[in-house]
This record gives C-alpha cells, structure tokens and sequence, in this order.
C-alpha cells in the first residue's frame, strides 16, 4: 500500500457483499418500473458497473459529469455541469448513483436540475456517506456505508487522479487532506 494511504476502511469483501445486497433492494423496489440510473463521473463509474451487475431487471444507464469549484478535498457547493444525459428523463424512475454523499451539496444541486425534467420519481443511491448536518434534508433511499469525516480515496475515488483504482476505500493520510 502506498505512504499516502492512512488505512483501509472498508475491504473488497464488504464492499462486494453490500453492493450485492444494495442490487437485490433495488431490483425488489423497481421491479415494475422503468428504471434509469444516472451516474456522477467520474467518481461513481467503478461502484455503478458492479452495482448494475447485481441489478436483475431491465435497467437503463445514463451519466452526467460535474465538477465543483473548489479545492481536490472541499466542495463549494458551486456545481458546473461538464456532461449532460443524453437521455430524455421525463416519465422514468431515476435513481442517481453516487460515489459518495459529504455535504450533500453536489447532491441537492443534482437533484434540483433532475427534478425540473420531470422524471416519474427522483432518488438517490450512494455508496458512502459521511455524517453532516446539511444531508437531513436530502432523500437518500440507498447507502451502502456510513463513514468518517476523513477524506476517501479508492473504488472510484481519487486524490488528485489517483487511486481510483484501488479495490478497497481508504483513508488518505490527514496530512495531505488539506482543507481551503
Ligand atoms: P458534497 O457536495 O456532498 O460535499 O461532495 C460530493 C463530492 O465531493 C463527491 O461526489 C466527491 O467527488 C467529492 N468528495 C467528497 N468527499 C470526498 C472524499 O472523502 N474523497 C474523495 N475522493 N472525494 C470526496
């Protein structure tokens, strides 16, 4: 493991066991609908191809980039979108897939552009959240982990580009997660 890396969170065992189960509730709730998952690039792209995997009805994938002003470890809250769907939402059952909910700023911003779409219903799914007053008011009917107010890195997660591509999610070292 790299110097950066403080610890691992959460392994490739747990992970996989959860995404498992966050598939089977999934395909349960949406079994008669029409639904569109919509993933954050780039972070949530390694959790939505396993999640998918674990979905057993028909599904649709569409994605959207965006990037927050700010620093590489802090969110201002400022969303600019980079990717648009390409997909027209009005109708469908969409459930957003998130890499990871901190603030819920990303998160509330996304959800305020998806709902002027008009989509049957708007929900989200996110793989990690962290404890934070401002996420009591977001809907978040999916989480596969609760975590700890560090910075995270692996399963899609980077660091400045790195780390994605770690199997496991990890603490950065709190020396490097310097907060503006
Ligand atoms: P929020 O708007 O909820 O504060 O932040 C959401 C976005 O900030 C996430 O989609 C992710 O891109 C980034 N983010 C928040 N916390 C972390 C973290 O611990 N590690 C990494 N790599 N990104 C994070």
């Amino acid at each position: 493991m790299s110097k950066e890396i403080e610890k691992v969170l959460i392994d490739e065992e747990k992970i996989k066991k959860r995404v498992k189960e966050m598939g089977k509730s999934i395909s349960e709730d949406y079994k008669d609908k029409n639904l569109m998952l919509v993933g954050v690039l780039r972070g949530a792209v390694i959790f939505l191809a396993d999640l998918v995997r674990e979905i057993k009805i028909p599904i649709k994938i569409d994605f959207m980039a965006v990037s927050s002003y700010g620093s590489s470890t802090k969110t201002s809250g400022v969303v600019r979108i980079l990717k648009d769907l390409n997909e027209d939402i009005k109708g469908k059952d969409v459930l957003i897939v998130e890499d990871i909910v901190d603030t819920g700023l990303t998160l509330k911003y996304l959800l305020k552009n998806l709902k002027s779409r008009k989509p049957a219903s708007l929900d989200v799914c996110t793989l990690l959240k962290k404890k934070s007053e401002q996420q009591t008011s977001l809907n978040v009917k999916y989480c596969g982990f609760e975590v700890p107010d560090k910075f995270l890195v692996g399963y899609g997660l980077d660091w400045d580009e790195k780390y994605r591509n770690l199997p496991q999610v990890c603490a950065l070292k709190p020396e490097l997660h310097i907060e503006d």
